[in-house]
């Protein structure tokens, strides 16, 4: 539908996820008018859809309880991201991330509390707990209205973060579910939105669904938008459109390996193309923040082929992960965008992917403790491969019977020993986090009872995280490294702070969220 839309503000921000929102409040927290406009019907993109947690170090909110200091987070990081990031942006980082989480908590109907996870490098030094900010829920009755015009929900269940890393493995409170499911309460990222969005306009900030911005034009001293609802001109543009996972052209051009998005399938790089249109240089166009996905053939977002998150999966005891030659590659329960990176490894003999494809291999005793890929406990997936025996399992496959018996033998000596000594899996506080902790070991339990089962895991995205190179303030740079305009971008249209490293569960949500935040304050402070 056509609104006819001709607006002039201030600011004009490009798609409604956390970057997008956060900037857009704080912006007008600086008396800025301010219009969102978003290319799908409902709001939020990812970040709706997201566990919401954002990995913020040294915020006031850590308390007592987890102590952190901006030496120890410096130290971690340049660890992390392998000395690619200069010290002095690290620090801005971590200066910015905890003002931006005190101005949540103070100025915004966003709610925070600190997780207790720890980092997921929990040995390296500088690492701690509490660095992930989890969101409370949002009481849809509160706000009428506000829940139905927000993406809904595709992996979690209604339960805050904290709630689930309580039930990681023991399933979820149907009834604690069922109540929040009739009242309309959103959790995790969907809470983060919502509240978000009540903040915006409550500040006067004009949102538009069904506005994909599809041209960016220079327009005096600002910039002239023309959008599916209709033209905006603004003095300056904030590009927070997400990433380009969802653009299949974009992926060849850039990607090490192909990746199936479980992210918002409107992402499709809209803002990245209007950026370098625009004059916009790119960095780090290889990276994703990654994520192995379980491969249902049926599974659809929006009608387009999709996976689901199979991190929780692969950390449980009495499951491996093989290739095609039968072989373990790399330690499962190690975190999701790490364990993705091995997918990129090419055998120099064959010129092929070595670990594409891969199963994720489990036996009945799993099965009957653990769900898979969202179906009951004590149910395979239809679309799971079984066989009787490991040799059956391996002969569907096509894989090497006598190679994946052996490997499933070898990896049971080491369950029973409770020590993975090839891939360490499980010896990290990180590893354990998500297994069973009810269990003799939280990560390891030999695979013993036919029959196997193989469910297909490919490499996935939760959105690339390589795009527009931006200053501090987040002002888009060309190719000399001067600012374009007043063009800034925000989140994952944007090159990553951390180069191609994820220093903490959160660390996507909690870059975005600080840079939109450096955004609104210098729209807010300087237009
Ligand atoms: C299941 C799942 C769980 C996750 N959990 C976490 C977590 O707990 N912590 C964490 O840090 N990260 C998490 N992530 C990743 C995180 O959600 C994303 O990286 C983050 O939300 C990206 O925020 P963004 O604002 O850049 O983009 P998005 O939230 O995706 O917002 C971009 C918006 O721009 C809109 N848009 C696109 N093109 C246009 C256009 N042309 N005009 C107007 N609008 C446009 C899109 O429709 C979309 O609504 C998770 C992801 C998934 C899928």
């Amino acid at each position: 539908m056509t609104l006819d839309l001709d607006l002039d503000v201030d600011v004009a921000v490009i798609g409604s996820g956390a970057a997008g929102l956060v900037a857009a409040c704080r912006a007008a927290d600086g008396g800025r008018t301010v219009v969102v406009l978003e290319k799908a019907d409902l709001l939020g993109g990812t970040s709706a859809v997201s566990g919401g947690v954002a990995w913020m170090p040294n915020h006031h909110l850590m308390g007592p309880d987890y102590p952190d200091s901006t030496e120890a987070a410096l130290t971690y990081l340049t660890t992390a991201t392998g000395g690619q990031v200069p010290a002095q942006t690290l620090r801005w980082y971590i200066r910015t991330a905890g003002e931006a989480v005190r101005w949540l908590d103070e100025r915004t109907r966003v709610r925070l509390v600190a997780l207790p996870r720890p980092d997921y490098h929990p040995d390296w030094a500088g690492a701690a707990r509490g660095r992930g900010l989890d969101v409370q829920p949002f009481d849809g009755t509160e706000y009428p209205g506000v829940t139905a015009r927000i993406r809904p929900p595709t992996y979690f269940p209604p339960i805050t973060m904290t709630e689930r890393d309580a039930m990681a493995a023991s399933g979820f409170d149907a009834e604690l579910i069922a109540h929040r499911n009739a009242a309309g309460t959103r959790t995790m990222g969907g809470a983060l939105v919502a509240s978000l969005v009540v903040s915006a306009e409550e500040r006067g900030v004009q949102i538009v669904t069904g506005a994909g911005v599809d041209e960016l034009r220079p327009d005096g001293d600002g910039w002239r938008l023309t959008s599916a609802a209709g033209t905006v001109r603004a003095r300056a543009v904030v590009l927070a459109s997400g990433g380009f996972e969802w653009n299949p052209r974009l992926q060849a051009a850039f990607l090490p390996n192909p990746v199936t998005p479980i992210s918002a399938p409107s992402n499709t790089g809209d803002g990245l193309e209007l950026g370098l249109a625009a004059g916009g240089s790119v960095g780090t166009m290889r990276a994703v923040w990654g994520v192995p996905v379980l491969q249902d053939p049926d599974h659809r977002y929006d009608g387009r082929p999709s996976g689901r998150m199979a991190n929780v999966e692969l950390t449980l005891p009495g499951s491996i992960m093989v290739n095609a030659a039968g072989r373990r590659f790399v330690n499962e329960a190690v975190n999701y965008h790490d364990l993705n990176k091995v997918f990129r490894t090419i055998d120099p003999n064959t010129g092929q992917h070595e670990h594409i494809p891969a199963w994720l291999v489990v036996d009945s005793g799993y099965v009957s403790r653990y769900s898979i890929g969202g179906t009951p406990v004590g149910q395979v997936p239809g679309w799971a491969i079984s066989g009787s025996t490991v040799e059956e399992l391996a002969a569907a496959l096509a894989i090497d019977a006598f190679t994946l018996a052996q490997t499933v033998a070898e990896f049971n000596k080491y369950a029973a020993d409770g020590h993975d000594p090839l891939f360490h899996r499980g010896e990290s506080a990180a590893d354990r986090y998500l297994g069973d902790a009810r269990q003799p070991h939280p990560c390891l339990a030999p695979l013993t009872q036919g029959p196997f089962h193989a469910i297909p895991i490919r490499p996935g995205t939760l959105g690339t995280c390589g795009g527009l190179v931006t200053d501090e303030d987040g002002r888009v740079l060309n190719r000399r490294g001067e600012p374009v305009g007043n063009l800034y971008a925000a989140g994952n249209v944007a090159a990553t702070v951390f180069a191609d490293a994820y220093p903490g569960g959160g660390a996507t949500l909690g870059s975005a969220i600080t840079r939109a935040f450096a955004v609104g304050r210098t729209l807010a402070d300087t237009l």
